[in-house]
This record gives C-alpha cells, sequence and structure tokens, in this order.
C-alpha cells in the first residue's frame, strides 16, 4: 500500500486564494491587512523565507514591510520598532524571525509584542493562550498541521498521538494542538528511550526533529498517518529533506505529506490567515 499525500501546496494555494477574497472585502471596507517582519539582516535563509513570507502575502493584497536587524542595530532600537509596531493600527500582524542576531535579547522582543499582533503565535501570551484554551493567534506550523489533517478528514480523537520534538514553535504547542482535538498525545524528546517503539504504538507521526531522515519507516505502525514538519539541506540534494525516510515511510503510512510540499507551505498559509483574522477583528472592534 502506498500512503495518500497529504498536499500542503494544493491546499495552501487554495487557503491563499480564499484569504484573497476576504482581503479584497476588507479592502472595500477601506482595511489593508499589513504585516511587518523583523528579521536579521546578515542570516541569508531568514532573509529568503521573509521575502517569501511577503511575496505570498502582497499576492493575496496585503502590503507588508520589514525592519532588518544588524551587526551594530542595538536592543532599544528594535523594542522601539516593536512598540511602534504595537501602536500603528495600520499593523495587523507582526513576525519575528528566528534567529535574531546572537546579541539581541529575542525572548525579550518576542514579549513585547502585542499578543493580538501576533500572528505566527509565538510569544509566551499566545502560547498560554493556546494551553489554557483560550482564544488567540496559534503557532503558525502546527496550525498548519492541523488544518491539513481537518482537510483530509483525518480524526484525530481518541488517536494515538507521538509528536517527536519539543521545540517551543514547534513540537510542544503541536502536541497542545493534537490534544484539543482529543489525541492522547506522548511527547518525545532526544532522552526519549526506545524512541522506535514509542513511534511503533503511534497512529499519528508528528515529525519536528531537524534531522535529515531520522525516523524509518521500520518504526511506523502500518496505516498510520506520517506529518513530517522538517526541512533540512542535505549537501548534494536538489531539494530541502524532511525528518523522516519517505520512501520507506510512504510504504507503511496510510497518509503522509511530502516535503517540499507538505508542512512548510502551510505555515505560510496559516501566517496570512492569522493576518487576515486580526485585520478583520480590527474591524469589528
Ligand atoms: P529544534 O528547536 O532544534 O527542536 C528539535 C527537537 O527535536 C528538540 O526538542 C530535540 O529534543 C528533539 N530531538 C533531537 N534529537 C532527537 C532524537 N535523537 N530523538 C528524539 N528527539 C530528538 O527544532 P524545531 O525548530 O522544532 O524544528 C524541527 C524541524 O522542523 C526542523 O527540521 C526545522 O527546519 C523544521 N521546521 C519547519 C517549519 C515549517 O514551516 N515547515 C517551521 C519550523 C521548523 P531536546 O528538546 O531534548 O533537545
Amino acid at each position: 500500500m502506498a500512503a495518500h499525500i497529504l498536499d500542503g501546496k494544493a491546499l495552501s494555494t487554495e487557503i491563499r486564494a480564499r484569504l484573497a477574497e476576504r482581503v479584497a472585502a476588507l479592502r472595500e471596507k477601506g482595511i489593508v491587512p499589513r504585516i511587518e517582519a523583523i528579521v536579521a539582516a546578515q542570516d541569508p535563509a531568514s532573509l529568503a523565507y521573509v521575502k517569501m513570507k511577503r511575496t505570498w502575502a502582497e499576492k493575496a493584497g496585503m502590503e507588508s514591510g520589514s525592519f532588518e536587524v544588524h551587526g551594530d542595530t542595538h536592543q532599544d532600537q528594535i523594542m522601539e520598532q516593536i512598540w511602534k509596531l504595537n501602536r500603528d493600527p495600520s499593523v495587523h500582524g507582526v513576525l519575528i524571525q528566528h534567529p535574531l542576531p546572537s546579541h539581541i535579547d529575542e525572548d525579550a522582543c518576542l514579549n513585547a509584542l502585542d499578543p493580538d499582533k501576533d500572528v505566527d503565535g509565538i510569544t509566551s501570551a499566545s502560547l498560554g493562550r493556546l494551553t489554557a484554551g483560550l482564544k488567540g493567534f496559534r503557532c503558525a506550523t502546527p496550525m498548519g498541521i492541523m488544518t491539513l489533517l481537518d482537510h483530509y478528514g483525518i480524526d484525530c480523537q481518541g488517536k494515538h498521538a507521538v509528536v517527536i520534538g519539543r521545540s517551543v514553535i514547534l513540537g510542544k504547542p503541536a502536541a497542545l494542538m493534537l490534544l484539543e482535538k482529543n489525541a492522547t498525545v506522548t511527547i518525545a524528546h532526544s532522552r526519549t528511550r526506545n524512541l522506535p517503539d514509542l513511534v511503533a504504538m503511534a497512529d499519528i507521526v508528528v515529525a519536528a526533529v531537524g534531522k535529515p531522515e531520522f525516523v524509518q519507516g521500520s518504526w511506523i505502525k502500518h496505516g498510520s498517518v506520517v506529518v513530517d514538519a522538517g526541512y533540512n539541506k542535505v549537501e548534494g540534494r536538489n531539494h530541502d529533506v524532511g525528518d523522516c525516510q519517505y520512501e520507506e515511510c510512504a510504504a507503511v503510512a496510510s497518509w503522509i505529506t511530502p516535503v517540499p510540499g507538505g508542512v512548510g507551505p502551510m505555515t505560510v498559509a496559516s501566517l496570512l490567515e492569522n493576518t487576515v483574522r486580526a485585520a478583520e477583528s480590527a474591524l469589528s472592534s
């Protein structure tokens, strides 16, 4: 049996088309959704991600901008910029792209951000809202994963989900969102013992490890759902490689996300969706 594809590329295209309609409706009422990024100027990967996110935002009819953090940018200057964006009613979403240069206190930046503009859902306030089951912006990558599962009719209720990875931006919020959907969740990490045995018990596996092709097909239970959030640059490979051994896992799973074209595009769609929602709530407030 070959697994069905959880096609994040196709679904994100549909979502962005629907968002473009919502943006057009907002524009008619005089509101242009706007997202601003704060990004390290000397990090080519971060600049490329932000450029891609801004391009998709603009293609959906939104406006975007960015503030580049250089080696000599002082913490106070970034804090000033965040406070300015917090106060500016024309700005609906702010993305603080990780990593900022090492001399910057990134946690202080995140915690200065108004949670109602935290469209990436990664501030302590947003994560606290998720933990408490309160309304708020959900973290973009796990939100994309949940949207993908929902779109393909994968019911999490009562299923055993094993999330491999416990980062604040991915593993932990993914586990909480699966729990919200009534899955029974196990979180694995670098000190977990007998990981293959644990994964073998999972109905849903979310790999968020950051190690290319780490999860082997022999670990996967027949018919389980494999969500691969990883993207890793590997020398000699002409595209990003996920955290799962794709061919092996696809041979036993019932559903699987490809890399690229699975979770990655869903992250961008979620970020844009949150920005449009922020603009819509500005209209109703
Ligand atoms: P991270 O902060 O480095 O976290 C990696 C997690 O994996 C940690 O919790 C770590 O455990 C765990 N881990 C490491 N080695 C392990 C092992 N041998 N067994 C079990 N667990 C192990 O990474 P991240 O930011 O969550 O990202 C994870 C992956 O997702 C990366 O490939 C990244 O590029 C990708 N990503 C994708 C998107 C997207 O939009 N698609 C967004 C963000 C990240 P400890 O906590 O014990 O160290």
